[in-house]
């Protein structure tokens, strides 16, 4: 690892995991690109950067544009210097049957969840490749790994991003780029508040079933995955520790997937 300050641009930064994970990165001394669709991205980038005395900046990149990626990435390069590490964060969600999932939400669910992870990982390689060392890490999900009914664009975006993740990962080995993908089962967000009622008229359930019966059903251990241990493992993933570890995915998910 580099001995000067580090970078991290995290996509979807401005709400949930992605915010916290920013935090913790904060704390560690990052300098943070933040990125989302959030209102209030600029003051939440001013706030962390303040609290921790880290450079931020925000970025309001629509990930569904591959031009204005590339943008985000230059405009983060000049401001904060190299990106040592990219966290691919963002991402979205809808439940359906499949015939009658609609097809402007099939193309967003993969544009913003599996196509952005390449126009990102493309946009910053070639300085990473140049400096020797890089961190890309993919948010993906349990559900990178393994399936759920009414999920049908979900559920492939994120099985995407976890064969993306291999290739990154071998493509990477020559040149100190690792990728790794965090797979969190549950984690109560704004996303999983959104799919609770989704999945509430979805089931014909109540909400409070669709928690016990549904989501935490799966998992081993009856908690929802807390945004401190995603952002524990981002943090380990980007250390001079993980240097060997690449191409895997790696679950938080209280048990679900070993089943
Ligand atoms: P969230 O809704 O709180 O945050 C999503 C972020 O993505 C927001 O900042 C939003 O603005 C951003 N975003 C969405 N579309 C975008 C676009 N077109 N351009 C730029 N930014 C965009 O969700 P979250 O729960 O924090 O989810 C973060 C990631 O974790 C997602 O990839 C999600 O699939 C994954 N995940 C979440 C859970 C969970 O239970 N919450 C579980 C497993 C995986």
């Amino acid at each position: 690892m580099k001995n000067e300050t580090k970078t991290a641009l995290i996509t979807g930064s401005s709400s949930g995991i992605g915010l916290g994970i920013a935090k913790v990165f904060a704390k560690a001394g990052y300098q943070i690109c933040f990125n989302g669709l959030e209102k209030n991205g600029e003051e939440i980038a001013e706030e962390v950067g303040k609290e921790y005395g880290v450079k931020t900046m925000f970025s309001p990149a629509n990930l569904l544009k591959p031009e204005a990626i590339q943008e985000m990435v230059k405009n983060a390069q000049e401001t904060l210097g190299p990106i040592d590490v990219l966290i691919n964060n963002a991402g979205v969600q809808y439940v359906a049957p499949i015939d009658e999932f609609p097809e402007d939400k099939w193309n967003l669910i993969i544009g913003v969840n599996m196509s952005a992870v390449f126009h990102t990982s493309k946009a910053v390689w070639p300085q990473m490749k140049a400096q020797g060392f890089g961190r890309i890490i993919n948010i993906t999900s349990a559900h990178g790994l393994r399936a759920s009914e009414f999920k049908s664009a979900y559920v492939t975006s994120k099985h995407g991003v976890t064969g993306l993740t291999k290739v990154l990962g071998l493509e990477g080995a020559p040149f100190g780029i690792t990728c790794n993908a965090i797979c969190p089962g549950y984690v109560r967000t704004p996303l999983v508040e959104g799919q609770i009622s989704d999945q509430a008229k979805a089931h014909n359930m109540s909400e409070d079933e669709v928690v016990e019966k549904i989501m935490l059903k799966k998992q081993a251990i009856k908690d929802f995955v807390k945004v401190e241990s995603i952002a524990a493992l981002a943090l380990f993933l980007a250390s001079e520790a993980a240097a060997t570890i690449t191409g895997t995915s790696l679950p938080i998910d209280g048990g679900w997937s070993a089943q």
